[in-house]
């Protein structure tokens, strides 16, 4: 149970004085529910006023605070806004502008011949000194603005001011708790307690550690939970799996080609796993094209040799269809039922392949999530491979092995590379293995970024591929703000690209019925059609080798993870193979800086953490809606430099006190349900 000191910090906003149901809802806006939220709500800048007597041309750009008497209304017509002007103590004139006011509204608010206290930021119009909307201080009412206010990032009918008060309130309710943070760490940066650190960052004072602390408490509640998972996982008794080579020795001896020393390597990681009865819990990273399908293929025959089954969860079906279709290949002659399973197979097919799966006759099975829904029960389940992990949560990866009696091993597989703090952030609880080569002979992508003006050229560029028998994506941009929108702007494309190209045109997109995406697939892969139309739905794992150009429009609307994993479509064959980003005009410098990126580096991880810097986490890990908590006083930065040391902290901690029991231990739940990570205090209860 959540420790009574919490409580407070747990009420609701309509809890806080003088907070009413209007309020309530406009803080849900910026979610904030309660008053935790409240005290999380960090202010991201402060105003530096200037406080003056004589305003002049050296303070424009400021924030001012300035004494002055307003002399005459001027307005050129009702919808020209008020310009009172108004003279400061040296006689400067400053013109005060109100849109949307009159200068019956200005003579109650402004009188004329009475000084004002007025605040706001001063400009420059032409030869004239203004300030638009100042706030006007009315003698007797209310406190003159701070010379250092921070500012809070604000929802419409909230303003700077009320969420001030409002997280005042909130640190009021903040008790002061016990500390959590190893001693020689607090000692060695110089950090506050927690209730003081809190009140440093609100009011932008010693801003700098202050934050680094209360980061640093939130990724030590990460890493604990993380650890407890990890710990509660691998003490649950799993099950030996002796391969014998029965099934891997001829599959890896009919390969055309040799493994690359890294599938070798990891290939000896996953299976040296399997053989142990601790549960295996294993990230696999390699950059699209690096062979991981060979290695999860590998270690579920290891899994079947030793007599159990083996599942490989893909993301989408497009991917469960794909990877159905090149194991089974692979597979050849070699005595292993493997079947699939999506939300599609009904009816008598879907019953009898539930029973073949219950009795043991399916080896392995592929699928999307429907592998493991309720109904779905396997004979005997010794290995769960998730291919595109990225798309998963922990909460997720404990799903899947929580339903099973003797919790299988685990192989997440993932091609996006991810940095290290965000690996240790977000998998914290596995071991992780990397594909860091890819097979020999491939020709690098070559990647040119072209204005969209200059689209009928491409186009007759694509021509020209076509003709001479060559295969090509055209991806479209998912359009902000519109699910259906994207698809629409897809169908356009293909409609004036099949004006031009005739039927040798397809289309795919996430709102097309599964069975017509796959025919549409099938076709391109058997080379039916030339040139596929699609939007990001061919992202992950789609294969054709002579599929040898990709043109992206809009590529600046993408993340760079995610355009290095569209163009890991192509490249996968022998020829030469292009990646033509056409981006729009007017490009902002970043962006322009980030489409070089791109055309200059083909390593995934450069790529990953300038994404990492420039749009943050939920990019790199495909999703937002992951399942994972998020961070909210972590930012990128503040991450990468504190969570290897949050992890030793965390390491040392479990391993003097196991239990959380002593007053450290005890500290550290309070710190596991301040950031809600009471999943990690449920696994010290059954474990
Ligand atoms: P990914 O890691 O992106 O899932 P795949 O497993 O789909 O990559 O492999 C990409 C391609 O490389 C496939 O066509 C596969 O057959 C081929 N491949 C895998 N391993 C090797 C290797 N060692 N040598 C040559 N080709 C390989
Ligand atoms: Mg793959």
């Amino acid at each position: 149970m959540r420790p009574a000191i919490l409580n407070p910090l747990f009420a609701e906003t309509a809890s806080l004085k003088g907070v009413g149901s209007a309020l309530v809802r406009q803080l849900a806006r910026l979610k904030l529910h309660r008053a935790l939220d409240l005290l999380f709500h960090l202010p991201v800048m402060a105003i530096e006023r200037v406080e003056t007597d004589h305003l002049d041309e050296s303070l424009v750009g400021r924030p001012v605070l300035v004494t002055l008497t307003p002399a005459r209304y001027d307005q050129g017509g009702p919808r020209s806004p008020l310009r009172v002007r108004a003279i400061d103590a040296g006689g400067q004139w400053v013109d005060l502008v109100f849109f949307g006011q009159s200068a019956s509204w200005a003579r109650t608010k402004l009188p004329l011949n009475l000084p004002r206290r007025i605040a706001g930021k001063l400009d420059r119009y032409g030869q004239t000194l203004q300030i638009s909307h100042p706030e006007i201080m009315t003698p007797g009412a209310g406190a003159t603005p701070p010379l250092r206010e921070p500012v809070y990032p604000l929802t419409e009918g909230v303003t700077n001011r009320r969420m001030a008060q409002l997280t005042a309130l909130a640190l009021e309710r903040a008790p002061a708790l016990p500390e959590w943070i190893e001693p020689s760490v607090l000692e060695r940066h110089g950090w506050p307690a927690w209730k003081v650190a809190l009140q440093s960052a609100h009011a932008l004072l010693g801003e700098g550690t202050a934050k680094d602390r209360l980061a640093y408490d939130e990724l030590l509640a990460n890493q604990l939970a993380l650890l407890l998972v990890r710990r509660d996982t691998r003490q649950r008794k799993g099950r030996a799996l002796a391969a014998t080579g029965a099934l891997t020795t001829p599959l890896l001896t009919a390969l055309p080609w040799p493994l690359t020393a890294a599938q070798r390597r990891v290939i000896g990681e996953i299976t040296g796993d399997m053989a142990q009865a601790t549960p295996m819990l294993r990230l696999l990273q390699g950059d699209v094209g690096s062979g991981k399908t060979l290695v999860a293929l590998n270690a579920m025959l290891a899994a079947v040799e030793a007599g159990a089954q083996a599942a490989l969860l893909a993301p989408t079906e497009i991917l469960a269809r794909q990877h159905h279709a090149s194991i089974t290949r692979m597979l050849g002659s070699l005595p292993v039922r493997v079947e699939i399973l999506t939300g599609r197979d009904k009816g008598k097919v879907r019953r009898d392949r539930l029973d073949d799966l219950a009795m043991g006759r399916i080896h392995i099975l592929i699928g999307t999530h429907a592998i493991f829904q309720d109904e779905v029960t396997y004979h005997d389940l010794g290995l769960v491979v998730v291919d595109e992990q990225h798309r998963f949560g922990v909460a997720q990866r404990l799903l899947l092995t929580a339903k099973a009696k003797v919790p299988p091993h685990l192989l997440a597989m993932t091609a996006t590379p991810i940095p290290r703090s965000l690996a240790l952030t977000n998998y914290g609880e596995m071991d992780g293995s990397q594909i860091d080569e890819l097979p020999p002979g491939r020709s690098p992508i070559e990647t040119r970024v072209t204005p969209v003006e200059r689209m009928d050229e491409v186009i007759d560029g694509l021509g020209r591929h076509l003709a001479g028998g060559g295969q090509a994506y055209w991806v479209c941009p998912l359009v902000e703000g519109s699910e259906s929108g994207d698809e629409a702007a897809a169908e356009l494309r293909a409609t004036m690209l099949r004006a031009r190209f005739g039927a040798n045109v397809g289309l795919v997109h996430g709102r097309m019925k599964p069975a017509e995406k796959d025919a549409v697939m099938a076709d391109f892969a058997a080379g039916t059609l030339g040139l596929l139309v699609a939007t990001t739905v061919i992202e992950v794992g789609v294969d054709v080798p002579n599929a040898t150009l990709m043109i992206i429009e809009a590529a600046e609307r993408f993340g760079l993870a995610q355009l290095h994993q569209l163009r890991g479509r192509v490249g996968r064959g022998p020829g030469r193979s292009v990646c033509l980003l056409l981006r729009g005009g007017d490009l902002s410098e970043t962006a322009k800086a980030r489409l070089k990126l791109m055309r200059e580096t083909n390593d995934g991880f450069s790529i990953a953490e300038e994404d990492l810097k420039l749009r943050g986490a939920g990019e790199i890990l495909g999703t937002r809606q992951s399942g994972d908590a998020a961070f909210r006083l972590a930012d990128p930065e503040r991450t990468a430099k504190l969570v290897g040391m949050a992890r030793d902290d965390a390491r040392l901690l479990l391993d003097r006190d196991g239990g959380l029991e002593g007053p450290r231990g005890v500290a550290a739940r309070t710190l596991l349900y301040l950031f809600e990570r009471d999943a990690g205090v449920a696994m010290l209860r059954s474990g």
